[in-house]
Order: structure tokens, then sequence, then C-alpha cells
């Protein structure tokens, strides 16, 4: 028994000196070459990946960017005052991650996760990788769900649904941010948690959007990135994926997400300029190659995952601002390459009164229509294509005089429908208020109306309706075909109005 015991004890012995000192603790240190423009070139990191964090001596930190031979490019967070030549600089072996969850909710965080709004420490310790691999198609499910915007021409014309990714796209000063915005605001109670990912702003058009979130009771159940014009190259650039992160543990949470980029532009003239800074070649528009694949990478984690992996989405919004309207530039073509749709607004529309100022001819949604509920649909379908023809005839109607009267009808519908489609900003609409006044306008009650005057017929049947014939709002929000005992009830609703409202 005795025996057994000490030769157990000299053998764990002999194997703890057999095994003593070959573990020793390397830590991969480097130098700082030369620093400036927010880049530091670093000496002797040659086991660094990329994409990962590096800490200074002075306690700042930075991710590396490019390996190259003899040294490594390095993107510094914040500002390079305190780091000099000859700095050594250590890995940190981890890829750069932010925090996630649900105590981000109501606050503004830059591209790290830090607090800007001087609430104090984001509560909860977990944390998420800002660059992961976006779930494979085996995880996803397709979109069947709608995310309504509370726009009239977007949830008829251009339908997103959870999960989907559509773009934007418009001129400076058109209404894009508005659209974005007013989409989170119609969130409110539909359990959709919002991301809005500030970059390249201004801070004080930030703190306008923050206070109009909280004003409309949104920020509860919003996050806000925010990498203002004035943050370093890297913040504006990794701006995105720290808001994707975030997202990602809400659908991972089997939860749904609504993320909007505002904007991509400003992220792409980020990453240029760090490009050029880092002397990667330039390419078309001085981009360097590899600009598509910052933004495919962070598109491609917009996402509906399937029922085994909780059905949780994140829908994404991304903004894209272009020169003169012109679609066709190098990042407006790549970003609409990677998304499901575009809404396209624009400047002369927007300054003829025309807001939001879809181009209802050019914008699309790929997926969205599936996720559409019944009544929408059928209504949607007339409405394009009244639209269509209502376009084509405006322009050769400018030159002739006497027009016979299908073309004027053809007109006269379409002055209605422009009409009826505009919308003031901050005020989303419910999509079963959206299908009554747009069944009123495609069954022709309101041709004969003056145009000034359908406003106030647009909001005198949504007070009505909710007034005395809630079931019928309640049945086509509930998804039910807007046919036979419904459709009557819905015509019979519009008609009495119509009658009072023109007495
Ligand atoms: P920027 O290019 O500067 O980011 P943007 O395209 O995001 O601009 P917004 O800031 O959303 O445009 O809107 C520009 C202006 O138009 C704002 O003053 C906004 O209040 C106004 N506006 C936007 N949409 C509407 C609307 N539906 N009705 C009335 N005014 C609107
Ligand atoms: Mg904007």
């Amino acid at each position: 028994m005795e025996k057994i015991k000490i030769e157990e004890v000299s053998k764990i012995i002999s194997d703890r000196i057999k095994t003593f000192g070959t573990k020793v603790q390397l830590e991969e240190t480097g130098s700082v070459l030369s620093v400036g423009d927010g880049i530091a070139r670093v000496y002797g990191l040659e086991g660094a990946m990329a994409g990962e964090m590096v800490e200074f001596q002075n306690g700042s930190k930075g991710v590396v960017l490019n390996l190259e031979e003899d040294n490594v490019g390095v993107a510094l967070f914040g500002t390079a005052d305190g780091v000099s030549e000859g700095d050594s600089v250590r890995r940190l072996k981890t890829i750069n991650s932010v925090p996630v969850g649900r105590g981000l909710l109501g606050r503004v965080v830059d591209a790290l996760g830090v607090p800007l709004d001087g609430l104090g420490p984001i509560e909860g310790s977990e944390k998420g990788q800002v660059e992961v691999k976006a779930p494979g198609i085996i995880a996803r499910k397709s979109v069947h769900e709608p995310l309504q915007t509370g726009l009239k021409c977007i949830d008829a014309m251009t339908p997103i649904g959870r999960g989907q990714r559509e773009l934007i796209i418009g001129d400076r000063q058109t209404g894009k941010t508005t659209v974005a915005l007013d989409t989170i605001i119609n969130q409110k109670g539909k359990g959709v948690i919002c991301i809005y990912v500030a970059i390249g702003q201004k801070q004080s058009t930030v703190a306008q959007i923050v206070d109009r979130l909280k004003k409309n009771g949104a920020l509860d159940y919003t996050i806000i990135v925010s990498a203002p014009a004035t943050d370093p190259a890297p913040m504006q650039f990794l701006a995105p994926y720290a808001g994707v992160a975030m997202a990602e543990w809400f659908m991972k949470n089997k939860e749904h997400a609504l993320i909007v980029y505002d904007d991509l532009s400003k992220q792409a003239a980020a990453y240029r300029e760090l490009s050029l800074l880092l002397r990667r070649p330039p390419g078309r528009e001085a981009y360097p190659g590899d600009v598509f694949y910052i933004h495919s990478r962070l598109l491609e984690r917009a996402c509906k995952l399937n029922d085994d992996l909780g059905n949780g989405s994140i829908t994404a919004l991304p903004i894209i601002e272009t020169q003169a309207g012109d679609i066709s530039a190098y990042v407006p073509t790549n970003v609409i390459s990677i998304t499901d749709g575009q809404i396209f607004l624009e400047s002369d529309l927007f300054f003829s009164g025309v807001r939001p100022a879809m181009n209802a001819g050019q914008s699309v949604s790929r997926v969205g229509g599936s996720a559409q509920i019944a009544a929408m649909k059928s209504i949607s379908g007339t409405l394009r294509l009244e639209l269509a023809q209502y376009r084509e005839l405006a322009a050769f109607s400018q030159f002739g005089s006497d027009l016979d009267e299908a073309t004027q009808k053809t007109l006269r519908r379409g002055k209605v429908l422009v009409e009826i489609l505009k919308q003031p900003q901050y005020a989303p609409l419910d999509v079963a208020l959206q299908v009554s006044i747009l069944y009123a306008a495609t069954k022709g009650f309101l041709d004969k109306y003056d145009v000034s005057r359908l406003r106030e017929f647009e909001v005198g049947l949504y007070d009505y309706l909710k007034s005395s014939h809630a079931a019928v709002l309640d049945s086509i929000r509930g998804g039910a075909k807007l046919s036979g005992d419904l459709e009557e009830k819905l015509r019979q609703a519009v008609s009495d109005f119509d009658l009072r409202f023109g007495a």
C-alpha cells in the first residue's frame, strides 16, 4: 500500500522534471518605424495577422491592415500624439471586438463601443467580434416577414422584408436619412431592435438624430454607433462592422434587428484614405481594388436565419450618396449589385415637392414582395402600372394641347397617385391605413377632387376608419386577402366617407 503511493509520487515528480521549463512565455513585440496620418509602420511583428489588434507602448490601440515583407501597417484608433518612432508595439492576438447585448439600447457609442453620451459604462460584459464570416446558405431562410417602413411609397412599391438588404441612394439633401429614421420610428412596438451607424457626419447632425429618435420614443430600442467626420479614418472605416456585430447578437438571440449605415460612401472614402496612406495601389476613382469587398462582407451579414437557428434576422438599409444623380459611378454600382434592391431618391422630385422623393421607375425590391401583406400586394400592382402609364404620358402631354379622354383620365389618375404618395417626415403610417388610401386612389374615388384637397381627404379618412371601422383595419393588418366580404366592407367605408367629404 505504502509502496504504491511512493511510486506514484516519484512518477509525478519525474514527469514534472521532464517537462519543466519547456514552456516559455513568448510575447511578440515590435517597434514603430514611422508614424503619421493615423498610420504606423511597425517592424518585428512577423506573426501578426490582418485585422489583429495591437497595443502601443503608451496604451493606445490599433489594427493591423497591411502585411508586408519587412513591416506591417497599423491603423491607429485615436490620435498619433502619444506614439513615436522606436516605441514598442505588442500583439494582442485577438480580432477587434466591441461590447454587445441589451445594455447598449438607448446608448450612443463610438466604433470601439466606448460610450459617447456620458451615461456611464455599458452594462453587461459580452463581446462580439467585429469581423466574422457571414452565415452560409444552409443557415438561412428566404425572406418572408414584412419590415414596414411606414412610408406609403416604399411599403407599396418597394416592400422590404426582414433579412433583406435595401439600398437608399440619392444625391445630398434628398431625404435619405429621413427615410431611414422614419423606418426606425415605425418599428416601435414591433419587436425590431434598430442600430443607426453614423459615418463621417457632423457631430451636430448626429445629436439632432438622437434627439429626434428620443422625441419619437424610438431611442429605447435603438443603438447609435457614431464615427463623425472628426474621427480618424480607421474609426469611420470600422463603425459599420461594429454596428453589425451588435446586430448579430440580437439575431443569434432569436430577435430581429434593423441596421442603417449612413452612409457607405463616406466609409469607402475613409477606406480609400487609409489605403492610399498604406501605399496600396489606387484603382478606379483612386479606390483600392478591394473596395467592393469591404461592402460585400458587411452586407452579407444581413440575414434571415432558419428555424433551427431560431429565426432571427438582420435587415440592412445601407445609404449611398451620389453625385448629380450618377448611380453608375464605381461605389454606387458596387453596392447596387450587392443589395436586394434600391430606393432611388431624386433631387428634381424633392425640390418639386414630391417627398419622399422616390423615383418609382428606377426603384426596385427584389425579394420583399413575398413579405408584403396580401391586401397591399393586390393594390401595389395596379399602383405601379398606373404610375408608369402616367410617367410615359406626362412627358408627351407637355406638348399636346387637346388630349383624348382616356389620356386625360390617365393623367388625372397619375396626379392623384403622386399626391397621395407624398408623406410628411417623422409620421410613419400604419400599413392598414396605407392600404385604405391607396385603395381609394386606385379605385377612382379621388379623381373628382382638386389635388389640393387630397391631404385633407386622407387625414379625414384615417380618422373615420379608425373610429368607425377598426375591425376592417385589423383584418387588413392581419394579412387577410382584399377580396369578397372584406373588400366590400372597405369599399363601403371609403364610399361613405367620400359622400360626407364631397358634400
Ligand atoms: P444629406 O445628404 O445631407 O445626408 P439626406 O439625403 O440624408 O441629406 P435628409 O437630411 O434626410 O436628407 O433631408 C434633407 C432635408 O429635407 C431635411 O431638412 C429634412 O427635414 C427634409 N425632408 C426630408 N424628407 C422630408 C419629407 N418627407 N417631407 C418634408 N421634408 C423632408
Ligand atoms: Mg443624411
